[in-house]
């Protein structure tokens, strides 16, 4: 059967999963990880059923780096599934002002997306490792490139800039927003899900580890709560969200923190988990009878009501809101939080139907939809790389 890789390779960890591609129609296989990379590697994978299919601990030596990782996963595959990839499809947050689309790479390609690493220093570049290793390994494999920034592109001018002088725009300092194969995800779900809504003014949530909200309209992005980076909007996990950047100014400057400590402050210690003190998981706090994880959950649905106020004045109104992402599926509490916080606009949640996750969680006589829906960017990524196959593209 021919196959679609597709990876998602951060830091530590590289993703990967596998889609069958008959006549067009892919078919997922198998989900895996290698995660602890350089210092506890792990294979994880199972098969969509939920079977487990390996979990194999190695020596650090054994999986040093990213390449040496996928090197490890694409042997196990082979082995057991005899499996050879026609195409690959990478997860790459960073397609800049240029790349409003997935592209199948070449050398140009990577040589732009390289070029982009100061936009993304954390990501870009482990995004693009396995790119590289895949092109000496198997020179002719068409690998594609799928951006976080991609659904994003179309934003007008105003939703684009910064107020700063244009030449920060001109080198690419641009509000570029984020989680984009996610929204165009649950943007092609709302056509099945509800059709008239997916033609009207919705806000997509994606609450996972990283968080941030969307205005759609029509199905196409027109704001989003990120903007340069992905430390702004919704406070997450780790990081703030929305800043004053008179604070990172007071840091720096009387703190004397330095630049990079800064970055690691910003995007390891901030959000739930230096809000609470107790955790970056939801369940955890949840769970916890200490004020400051109920502090910190509240604080989180305060700052998504204030955001989702935000984005429904970008859409001139709201007909929908969807949650989207490890919180947004998975937390009635923080759901119901949240939706309290849309009732100026008129959203009404139906307790029952929350506290169960079904798909429409709004009652009966909301004006506003309410719905969850489970994201996949994975699927998303493969999509694109089968279209870009099947258009001729390499
Ligand atoms: P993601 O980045 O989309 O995988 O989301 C990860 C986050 O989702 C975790 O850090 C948790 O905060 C949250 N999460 C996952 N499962 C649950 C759950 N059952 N209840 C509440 N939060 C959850």
């Amino acid at each position: 059967m021919d196959t679609i890789l597709v990876v998602n390779a951060g830091s530590s960890s590289v993703k990967f999963q596998v889609f069958g591609a008959e006549t067009g129609h892919l078919t997922r296989l198998v989900k895996g990880e290698i995660d602890g990379i350089g210092t506890r590697p792990g294979m994880h994978a199972e098969s969509p059923d939920g079977t487990r299919l390996i979990d194999e601990t190695f020596e650090p030596a054994q999986v040093a780096d990213v390449p040496a990782a996928l090197e490890k996963s694409a042997g196990w595959l082979r082995e057991l599934h005899g499996f050879e990839p026609i195409a690959v499809g990478h997860r790459v947050v960073h397609g800049g002002p240029k790349y409003g689309l997935p592209v199948l790479i070449s050398e140009t390609v990577l040589a732009d997306l390289e070029r982009l690493v100061p936009l993304a220093p954390l990501h870009q570049p482990n995004n693009l490792a396995p790119v590289r290793a895949f092109m000496s390994r198997s020179p002719g494999l068409p690998q594609i490139a799928c951006f976080d920034t991609a659904f994003h592109r179309a934003h007008g001018a105003l939703a684009d800039h910064y107020a700063i002088p244009e030449h920060f725009y001109a080198e690419g300092v641009r509000r570029y927003g984020f989680h984009g194969l996610s929204y165009e995800f649950i943007a092609s779900r709302l056509l099945d899900v509800a059709p008239e809504i997916a033609a009207g003014r919705v806000i997509a949530a994606h609450l996972g580890s990283g968080a941030s909200m969307c205005a759609l309209l029509a199905g196409r992005s027109v704001e989003s709560t990120m903007g340069f980076s992905a430390l702004d909007g919704l406070p997450m996990g780790t990081r703030p969200g929305q800043i004053d950047p008179g604070v990172l100014l007071y840091l720096l400057e009387q703190k004397k923190m330095p630049p990079r400590q800064l970055q690691d402050f910003l995007y390891g210690e901030c959000g739930l988990k230096g809000l609470s003190g107790i955790s970056n998981d939801v369940r955890d706090l949840e769970a916890s009878t200490d004020s400051r994880a109920q502090f910190a959950l509240g604080y989180f649905a305060y700052r998504a009501g204030l955001e989702a106020g935000a984005l429904a004045a970008a859409l001139g109104g709201l007909d929908a809101f969807v949650f989207t992402a490890g919180i947004g599926e998975n937390s009635a509490l923080v759901r119901a939080k949240i939706v309290e916080k849309l009732g100026w606009l008129g959203a009404v949640l139906d307790p029952r139907a929350n506290a169960a996750g079904e798909q429409s969680i709004a009652a009966r006589d909301s004006p506003i939809g309410l719905y969850v829906i489970p994201t996949d960017e994975e699927l998303m990524i493969a999509r694109h790389s089968l279209a870009l196959l099947m258009a001729g593209q390499w």
